[in-house]
């Protein structure tokens, strides 16, 4: 009863339907309905013999994933969507509406146990992994509800993708298949905050997506102080690792640096960052803090943000400012951007 073919890759399909005396081509028409018809349940899959139907509607769960509410976060062009998995299990997703095209922001985790301590989504720890079914039917729900094509993918919603590490590969396998959404890995960011060990068995696995991480400090003594897991990896391994990542798949790797007042927003922590990253094959995007006040955690002003900006850039270091409250602020050295994740 509880076989998850939804989140089974074309391959793993094929072994099931042919493990149970059913054509190889019953695989395609399945994955199909799933991946690119976002079929909801074996009823709508007209195509196959009432017989394996009533065989998948026995053994194989069905997984829901409903949109709860949809709102406007940021004014224009950014939605934020909760849904509604099993067992009333919240998540959320955020869609971006830029120029160049849609992009959703995914969640891999109910919540998140990591324990950044500018991080909401760790509040309550992890509740558990999700599905690779329930991370692509994020993606599934939205295009439906807004009835156009999804473009790019960010896995920078709640949860550490590496931490759900084989859901997290099966959905940009899913995702990027031609029979799916196929969606260009080139176009799909995966963010973690820095488990060394899996960013190599990625890095490996050659799986053609970006990377971004999750620095926020330009040394250790302040990485320990807003992030645990700063404790088992030290920056220095965390940019060997990326290294790694950028030399193995050709693609630069993102850092993602979240300015917070009076804790990483100092000249000499510019200075210390560009040290720490000129020559490499990378792209820092700032991201002014979204504020936690009950913990200290403010915004710097903007002409420290600037300030910071500029700095990084005499390193001759590819910098954006991700955009606030909607407006755009970012300017890359030399060339104006406004999305928080570039499209290449
Ligand atoms: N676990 C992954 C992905 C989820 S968090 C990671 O750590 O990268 C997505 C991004 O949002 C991360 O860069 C995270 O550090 C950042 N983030 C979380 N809380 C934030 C806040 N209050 N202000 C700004 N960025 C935040």
């Amino acid at each position: 009863m509880d076989i998850d073919i939804w989140s089974m890759t074309l391959r793993e399909l094929e072994n099931f339907v042919i493990s149970h005396n059913e054509k190889k081509y019953r695989a395609k028409q399945i994955f199909g309905w799933i991946h690119s018809k976002f079929a909801r349940d074996f009823s709508q899959m007209t195509n196959l013999s009432g017989d394996f139907r009533a065989f998948l509607e026995k053994e194989c769960s069905v997984l829901p994933v409903e949109i709860e509410e949809k709102y406007e976060s940021l004014g224009d062009e950014v939605y934020k969507y909760l849904l509604r998995l099993q067992k009333d299990t919240i998540i959320e997703s955020v869609l971006m509406k830029y120029s160049f095209g849609n992009s959703v922001c995914v969640s891999t985790q109910a919540g998140c146990a990591m324990g950044c301590a500018f991080c909401r989504s760790g509040e309550g720890g992890l509740l558990r992994n999700l599905s690779a079914y329930e991370i692509l039917a994020q993606v599934y729900r939205i295009q439906q509800d807004l009835g156009e094509r999804i473009s790019n993918i960010v896995l920078m919603g709640s949860g550490e993708p590496l931490h759900n590490f084989d859901n997290a590969v099966k959905f940009v396998e899913i995702i990027s298949h031609e029979d799916g959404l196929n969606i260009g890995k080139r176009h799909i960011t995966l963010s973690t905050c820095g488990i060394v060990p899996e960013i190599y068995r990625l890095a490996d696995l050659k799986p053609g997506i970006n990377l971004a991480l999750s620095l926020h400090a330009p040394n250790d003594e302040i990485r320990k102080r807003l992030m645990p897991v700063a404790k088992s990896y030290s920056v220095d391994e965390i940019l060997l690792a990326c290294d790694y990542y950028a030399k193995t798949t050709g693609r630069r790797v993102t850092y993602e640096y979240a300015m917070i007042k009076g804790i990483n927003d100092s000249k000499n922590h510019a200075y210390e960052l560009g040290n720490r990253l000129k020559g490499r094959l990378c792209h820092v995007n700032i991201i002014p803090v979204n504020e936690i006040p009950e913990k200290n955690f403010i915004r710097p002003e903007r002409k420290v943000v600037q300030e910071f900006y500029s700095t990084l850039c005499k390193f001759k270091i590819d910098v954006t400012i991700r955009r606030e409250l909607g407006s755009n602020v970012a300017a890359a050295c030399g060339q104006l951007k406004s999305e928080f994740i570039s499209k290449k």
